[in-house]
């Protein structure tokens, strides 16, 4: 596009995200769209109920910047519940405008110019340009082949003077890994005597399968004394297109991102932080959700194993990686727009999520979708 005011980009190499390619294809072309990250069902009714309830009796102007106090509260209690760290709600927590905003707001409390973060690739496209932005340098580090686990000697390896900040994602899109015990032991060796924050990304906390144990930074005081812990409520509650999340940190930290927060948004809106705030006091509204996930990710491989396209191993997000590999030689790219195009299924190439692409010849499908769209899909798939 022409540039008549001469604007010096801060983000020249960023063009339209894979996502909004694959889905504009997937409307073209009329396909069974499995590449959107997001629940093609409603989220429920009585949290909607109770959206309008707090509409209607008056709660329509701006919230207090850190958020209403009654959703502080609720994520203070159910962290403590979950991960056994008490994180107080008048210091510790802040609610902001879906987990993208917290992380850029993370991001920008801490990176100045010059400064590296290390990021693990497939990596979430928001990462790269929020460092960018703030001057920072992002060192990739790519995650093993097989399991997409970390690979902690490189890490070791890749830490410098200038080294500000680690960003990990578990459960992580779009691979599906998990941290262990292991992994956490090791990154807390690495940064233990070193001024090096950590910027968790916890959005899947809620979707982790198989009785595997969600290893929040919340729950180990070395990491928690120095992360930025970021959730969102639109992975927990059906619920992308509100954009509530929030960024959970030690006061000191709070207190500087705080800073940028309130320069952002000021403040997220008020009435669904309030419903939030009453849903969550039903635990189970929390709890049903690696079940409801786990239900769909197994109905998806029952249908898929008969197909020639492998399962990558599966323990956690509404992601699941599928090698084509012995199917076509096309790389990922030309691949998911055969698929759109010809066989009418749009899902999303693995290589957009990393830096200078990829060859493993994997693709991405979203299981959040109705049962009878993920079974129409699946035998779709199965005719290659
Ligand atoms: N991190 C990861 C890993 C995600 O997958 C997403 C959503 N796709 C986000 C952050 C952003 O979450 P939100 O929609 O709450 O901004």
């Amino acid at each position: 596009m022409q540039n008549p005011m001469n604007i010096k980009s801060k983000l020249p190499e960023i063009g339209t995200s894979i996502f909004a390619v694959m889905s504009k294809m997937a409307n073209d072309y009329n396909a069974i769209n499995l590449s959107q990250g997001f629940p093609d069902f409603n989220c429920s009714d009585q949290l909607i109920d109770l959206v309008n309830h707090f509409m209607k009796k008056g709660f329509n102007q701006y919230a207090p910047m850190p958020g209403t106090i009654e959703l502080r509260k609720e994520i203070s209690k159910e962290v403590f519940r979950d991960y056994g760290r008490s994180y107080d709600f008048e210091k510790e927590i802040t609610i902001t405008a879906g987990a993208t905003q917290a992380l850029y707001a993370a991001f920008t409390t801490i990176v100045n110019p010059g400064d590296e973060v290390i990021i693990f690739e497939p990596a979430y496209d928001s990462y790269i340009p929020a460092i960018k932005v703030n001057g920072g340098i992002p060192v990739s580090i790519k995650l093993n082949e097989n399991d997409f686990s970390i690979p902690w000697n490189e890490v070791e390896r890749s830490i410098s003077e200038k080294t500000k900040c680690i960003v990990i994602n578990s459960p992580h899109n779009p691979t599906g890994a998990i941290l262990n015990e292991e992994d956490i032991s090791q990154l807390q060796k690495i940064v233990k005597d070193k001024n090096i924050f950590l910027i968790s990304d916890e959005v899947y906390e809620h979707i982790i399968f198989d009785g595997n144990k969600h290893q929040s930074f919340a729950r180990y005081a070395e990491l928690a004394k120095r992360s930025f812990i970021i959730s969102s409520f639109g992975k927990t509650f059906h619920t992308t297109g509100w954009k509530i999340g929030y960024c959970c940190a030690p006061e000191a930290i709070t207190s500087e991102f705080r800073k940028i927060h309130q320069f952002i948004v000021f403040a997220v809106n008020t009435p669904i932080q309030l419903a939030i705030a009453e849903f969550m006091k039903n635990e189970n509204n929390i709890y049903s959700l690696n079940k409801f996930y786990q239900d769909k990710r197994d109905l998806f491989q029952k249908v898929i194993r008969d197909s020639k396209f492998v399962l990558k191993k599966c323990d956690g997000t509404y992601f699941q990686l599928l090698s084509y590999s012995s199917i076509s030689n096309k790389n990922d790219l030309e691949f998911s727009e055969y698929l759109t195009k010809e066989i009418g299924v749009a899902v999303i190439p693995l290589s957009p999520f990393y830096k200078n692409g990829s060859e493993n010849r994997l693709i991405r499908v979203c299981f959040a979708k109705n049962d009878e769209v993920l079974i129409s899909a699946s035998k779709k798939l199965c005719t290659l």
